[in-house]
Order: C-alpha cells, then sequence, then structure tokens
C-alpha cells in the first residue's frame, strides 16, 4: 500500500480540534509477547501434547491452520474457536499462564497520564475484549471507554467502525484522533471515516508522516 503513503499528516493547527485520542492496543500500548506466548507457544505445545506429534511438527500444523483462516476473518480473533477447533480443552488456562507475558511500551505510562488531563482516550482494537480486559488492566483507568470491533461491531475496524465510535463518544470524527501501528486498519481507514490519524511505526524506518513512539503523540497535538 505504499501509494498510501503520500497522504499528509494533518497539520497541528487542525489538531487543536481534537478531543478523543484513541489507541490501538496490540504494538501500540502492549508489546507483541502475550500474543506470541498464546499463539506462537502455548496452544502449538497444547496441540503436541494432545496429539503426540513433536513441537516443531505441532507447531507447524498450528500454523497452517491459522493461515487457513486468515485475519481478514473475525475466527482468526477468537481464542475459543481455535479451542474448539484444535480440540484443546479450555481455553482460561491457557490465558493465565501467559499473563505474566503481559507488558506496555516504556513510555505508555507517562504518555497517557499526561494526555489524559487534557483529553477523553479511548481504546479501538481488533482484539476481542476476552483479551482486552487482560491486556489493559493496569492501564484501563486512564480509558474513559475500550472499544473492540469484533467483540462490539463484529467486524475488523472499518470506516463504518471509527464513525460509530465516535458517535459514541459524541464528537464528529474531525474531532478525534487515532493512532495505531497498522498502516491500513489504523491510519488509512481511520482517516477515510473523517478522523485525524497519525501512523505509530516503532521501527523508525518510514518517514516524517509517522510517528516512532508516543511520545511524539504530543509535538503533533500541540
Ligand atoms: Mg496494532
Amino acid at each position: 500500500m505504499d501509494f498510501c503513503r503520500g497522504y499528509v499528516i494533518v497539520s497541528p493547527f487542525l489538531m487543536k480540534e481534537v478531543e478523543v485520542i484513541s489507541f490501538d492496543a496490540e504494538g501500540t500500548l502492549v508489546t507483541p509477547e502475550f500474543s506470541e506466548a498464546i499463539w506462537h507457544e502455548t496452544i502449538p505445545a497444547i496441540y503436541a501434547h494432545r496429539t503426540g506429534l513433536d513441537i516443531v511438527r505441532a507447531r507447524e500444523t498450528v500454523f497452517e491452520e491459522y493461515a487457513s483462516v486468515g485475519e481478514q476473518r473475525l475466527e482468526w480473533y477468537d481464542i475459543n474457536y481455535w479451542f474448539s477447533r484444535l480440540d484443546l480443552g479450555s481455553a482460561e488456562r491457557a490465558i493465565d499462564q501467559c499473563l505474566p507475558r503481559i507488558g506496555y511500551y516504556p513510555e505508555v505510562m507517562q504518555v497517557l497520564s499526561s494526555l489524559g488531563e487534557r483529553y477523553r482516550l479511548i481504546v479501538a482494537s481488533c482484539t476481542p475484549h476476552e483479551f482486552l480486559r487482560f491486556l489493559l488492566a493496569d492501564t484501563e483507568h486512564h480509558f474513559v471507554r475500550v472499544f473492540s470491533s469484533v467483540s462490539d461491531y463484529r467486524q475488523l475496524k472499518s470506516p463504518a467502525f471509527y464513525r460509530s465510535i465516535c458517535k459514541e463518544m459524541g464528537v464528529t470524527p474531525d474531532r478525534a484522533l487515532h493512532v495505531g501501528d497498522n498502516w491500513q486498519l489504523d491510519f488509512v481507514t481511520s482517516r477515510e471515516a473523517g478522523l485525524h490519524a497519525l501512523y505509530l511505526d516503532r521501527s523508525g524506518r518510514t518517514d516524517h508522516q509517522s510517528i516512532t513512539d508516543l511520545t511524539e503523540l504530543e509535538r503533533h497535538l500541540i
């Protein structure tokens, strides 16, 4: 989607009107370790135990199953679907086991505290609530609402989803800013809905149209 990089970041002047700041969760606030632990380690390990396959073969098989569904389908995000499909029993123990792996990026707490004094903060994520409630447990007091496109609207993040959450928040889209690490779902799609948007590229590989960590948000909000 490189052609989309022609978008121009909205100017700080326009950002003065922002009342609501919306954050993606995974890859934006929360590091990938918990998800990787669940999907890449724990599920293959339980599958290996159940089937008697060695862990390498079990992981290959499970990854093939993931790929056969693909991240455009809602089932991709549904842990209970996967535990049922792979006949793994209950997901609760696996989730519990991975909870110590939940972590936030270093700047997150300070940025949320600071921005929370001036803006209403929300989360807009594809991740289902059954994960979000764990992932956001230590930060949820900063957010006035947590929206899951999959749990609440049965869809991935779409322009309609972004418009709906703005409506829920009682603002027009141009009074909201969304930030996230998925170029298409966070940046392009929220802009299509009329929100201000910032693309978070923690690798720092892209140009001035992105931010590399959340401390840079404030620079765009002056
Ligand atoms: Mg993300």
